[in-house]
């Protein structure tokens, strides 16, 4: 369907005609042999930028959490995530899978974050009846939502006092770090450098089609490299790709702002539309929960069915605002929503 307003996430935008030429300039050579000099160039860039010794470019966030959880934890070891962490969640299980890496999953509280005194319990003690605890991943933003500054200095103070490494999947890093005041690639590196590891994603709100970045210190991103090896994910000529990054880098950061601004006047027109309960947008994101009974439970197809796509429904259905959505889009798309509901209530 032509006009569609594509909501379901910020991987669906498309390399824009600039970030292109950027590619197709690119000059590559064999990454796996090191010799990719746009790789390099990538690699060094966001070591520098946020803070680390280290970087390495990966095909996605999954194999880059991959690697960083492969590198952390060995067999009979122990990571500590929230239930709904996208590493824990929604990457096929595969740190069980392919390292025997056990998940010590926690609940979140309402703000996203896992209780300082859950994650204190869940260390193990030394003894071997229990996992080796290893290693605490946070994520940021987690959902749209901002992590308070102050929990992460916490929580990754708790974790040194135990020994335990520190992981950030920072897949939306630096809509994170745009929500925050201040120089946006600051801002990204504040939050970045408590951590033993980050990853981030450049295939979401930057608008690149494909990689992420693991950062790390130079032997940490020595084994990684070599899991990533054995992931299959040693790719060669990839400075197309990190060509991508780099352009994504430079002109599609400071934009992100516009993206919250237009999840903002998403969740403004639809506040108090009868039918649906409308949250604050959260950085790039909005939720909505359809209220039972009132809402037939198919509002995401019917949703679709005039032209504005979101996911999940029950309970909440996720809009996100991204790169190849507009002002106006935004704008259409919540009319789009507010008539739906008055054909269902109909
Ligand atoms: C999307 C996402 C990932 C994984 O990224 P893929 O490139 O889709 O594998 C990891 N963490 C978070 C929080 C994400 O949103």
């Amino acid at each position: 369907m032509d006009n569609v307003i594509d909501l379901r996430s910020d991987t669906v935008t498309r390399p824009t005609d600039a970030m292109r030429t950027a590619m197709a300039r690119a000059e590559v050579g064999d990454d796996v042999f090191g010799d990719d000099p746009a790789v390099n160039a990538l690699q060094e860039r966001v070591a520098q930028l946020l803070g680390f010794r280290a970087a390495l470019f990966v095909s996605s966030g999954t194999q880059s959490n991959l690697c960083a959880l492969l590198s952390h934890c060995g067999r009979g070891e122990e990571y500590i995530a929230g239930s709904n962490a996208h590493l824990y969640s929604h990457e096929g299980g595969g740190a069980a899978a392919l390292g025997g890496i056990q998940p010590q999953p926690l609940p979140h509280q309402e703000d996203g974050t896992l209780d300082l005194a859950d994650i204190e319990a869940a260390v193990k003690p030394d003894d071997p009846h229990f996992a080796r605890s290893r290693l605490l991943c946070l994520e940021n933003t987690f959902s749209g939502t901002v992590i308070a500054p102050e929990y992460v200095q916490a929580a990754t103070a708790l974790a040194r006092k135990h020994q335990l490494a520190t992981h950030l999947d920072g897949a939306r890093l630096f809509n994170a770090a745009v929500a925050g005041d201040g120089d946006p690639y600051e801002g990204a590196r504040k939050i970045a450098e408590q951590f033993d590891s980050v990853s981030v994603c450049f295939s979401k709100g930057l608008g690149a089609p494909v990689g992420s970045v693991l950062l790390g210190s130079p032997e940490f991103i020595g084994e990684a490299r070599r899991w990533r090896k054995a992931l299959g994910g040693g790719m060669r000529q990839a400075g197309v790709l990190a060509a991508a990054a780099s352009y994504a880098l430079d002109h599609h950061v400071r934009r992100l702002a516009d993206d919250h601004a237009n999840a903002a006047l998403f969740a403004e027109i639809l506040d108090g539309v009868p039918g649906l309960e409308v949250g604050p947008a959260r950085t790039n994101m909005v939720f909505a929960r359809p209220v039972p009974g009132v809402t037939p439970p198919d509002l995401v197809e019917r949703l679709a069915a005039r032209g504005v796509l979101g996911t999940g429904g029950r309970p909440q259905i996720r809009f996100v605002f991204h790169l190849d959505v507009s002002r106006a889009d935004a704008e259409r798309a919540a009319h789009l929503v507010r008539e739906t509901l008055a054909a269902a209530a109909a």
